[in-house]
């Protein structure tokens, strides 16, 4: 008998009818004797739309207290969730209990729309589970030491359910989702995508990063540090297929490199439209610009992802960084207002229309050449590089959103991803 964590999306919880499948799932693994948790989503659309509602009430940037309140608004999709959930089993004959985040308590940070679990009580959990019950929990919540109701981020239903199976050792923690497993890009983009059967730890790391929304990044941090057994596959399979088929099912994330000592150099492509760029022109090239410049940024806590700094001309230099485009007028101005004057910067530029495409996998670290492949392909369709990270096992470039799925596209079948695996 192994205690077993589910995490059920939005498009798998999307109606009354979906829930009863998924109730029936649920059902499924508790009459093979299995314990289980299930930590559901709110039904799909419905966190949009509960943010909509607040930006209709406050379409200004938000304060800490406003920020507050939308947590406490965007929290009530999976508490709705979870009382269905509960319904559903007990129509099924099933125990069933349902708790919000703050119940259980799912302890978190006071950074409200992106708060980061601290604490979990597995008391009352581990309780009700002893009575035999099904213990469904709220997704993409928690409560803060003040005892207000936080939300984890967009995707956190997943970070949720991880790190409730982290904190229950649960056996292990399977994520349904509306796709079958993870694949080699976004099918949705490139349809000759292909699903892998299993993806090393470090690999899912840098997709998720790299902006694969498949899993939220912080989901694949909590399984690394706490070594959750953890596999993506799809509610939309009949539920009532057999268990170890089931189980078999999806893409696996493994933890041991050694297992996929045979793989592609590249294993996957991510693509990420979240991004803004800008540019700083004209400051003197000396000691401590970067720091005066990207100083002030981390002071306004503004993440900062890929950074360039040009070759200087007659002592002058312009300087280049992208942040998240939530981030960037607030960027921007504080630029102008204050970087500017102090460095003496001629100009501030920036465009929303960028991209990032990045390819992933560890077998980048033992082959060269990779990154020049990439740079050629891209070349061949005519798009320019703005700017190119790197790391062990990713390369990164910026371009023009516009050329964003012809990129993806033309590097998924330079890097022959669409090919089939030999056995
Ligand atoms: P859920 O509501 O179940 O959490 P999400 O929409 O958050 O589902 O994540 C699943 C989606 O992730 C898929 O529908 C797919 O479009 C997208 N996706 C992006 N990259 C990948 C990838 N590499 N493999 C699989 N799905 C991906
Ligand atoms: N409902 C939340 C969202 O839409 C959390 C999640 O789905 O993971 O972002
Ligand atoms: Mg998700």
């Amino acid at each position: 008998m192994a205690l077993i964590v589910h995490k059920y999306g939005g498009t798998s919880m999307g109606s009354t009818e979906r829930i009863r499948s998924v109730a029936q799932r649920v059902a499924k693994w508790v009459r093979a004797g299995h314990r289980m948790v299930v930590v559901p989503s709110a039904m799909s659309g419905e966190t949009n739309r509960l943010l909509a509602l607040a930006k209709e009430l406050q379409p200004a940037r938000m304060d800490a207290a406003a920020l507050r309140e939308l947590d406490a608004i965007a929290a009530t999709g999976e508490q709705v969730s979870v009382g269905l959930l509960a319904l559903a089993l007990q129509a099924q004959g099933v125990p069933a209990v349902s708790h919000a985040g703050w119940q259980v308590p799912i302890e978190t940070d006071s950074a409200f729309t992106k708060a980061r679990i601290t604490r979990i009580d597995d008391a009352r959990v581990r309780a009700d589970l002893e009575a035999g019950r099904v213990v469904i929990i709220t997704g993409f919540q928690g409560i803060d030491p003040d005892g207000r109701v936080t939300t984890l981020g967009r995707g956190g239903s997943d970070t949720s359910a991880v790190a409730v199976a982290a904190a229950l050792k649960a056996d292990e923690c399977l994520i349904y989702t509306d796709v079958d497993g993870v694949y080699t890009t976004d099918p949705r983009i490139v349809p000759e995508a292909r699903r892998l059967a299993t993806i090393s730890f470090e690999e899912m790391l840098e997709m998720a990063s790299l902006g694969s929304k498949v899993l939220q990044i912080r989901s694949v941090e909590f399984a690394g540090k706490y070594r959750v057994p953890l596999r993506v596959l799809s509610s939309f399979t009949p539920w009532d297929i057999p268990i170890d088929e089931e189980a078999r099912s999806g893409t696996l994330i493994t933890f041991e490199e050694d297992e996929k000592m045979e793989q592609a150099v590249v294993s996957g492509i991510a693509f990420n439209r979240d991004e803004a760029k800008i540019t700083v022109m004209g400051v003197p090239d000396k000691p401590g610009v970067a720091f005066q410049i990207l100083g002030p940024v981390a002071d306004a806590n503004i993440d900062v992802d890929v950074i360039i700094q040009n070759v200087s001309h007659d002592g002058r230099t312009d300087f280049s960084f992208t942040v998240h485009r939530n981030d960037y007028v607030r960027t921007l101005e504080l630029l102008k207002s204050k970087v500017a004057p102090a460095t003496g910067a001629t100009q501030v530029v920036g465009d929303t229309r960028i991209c990032k495409v990045s390819i992933v996998g560890i077998g980048m670290r033992s082959h060269v050449g990779v990154a020049s492949r990439m740079f050629r392909t891209l070349s061949e369709e005519g798009i320019n590089i703005q700017m190119i990270t790197t790391s062990e096992i990713k390369t990164s470039v910026v371009i023009d959103e516009k050329y964003m799925e012809l990129a993806v596209r033309s590097l998924h079948k330079a890097f022959e991803l669409d090919a089939p695996v030999a056995a």
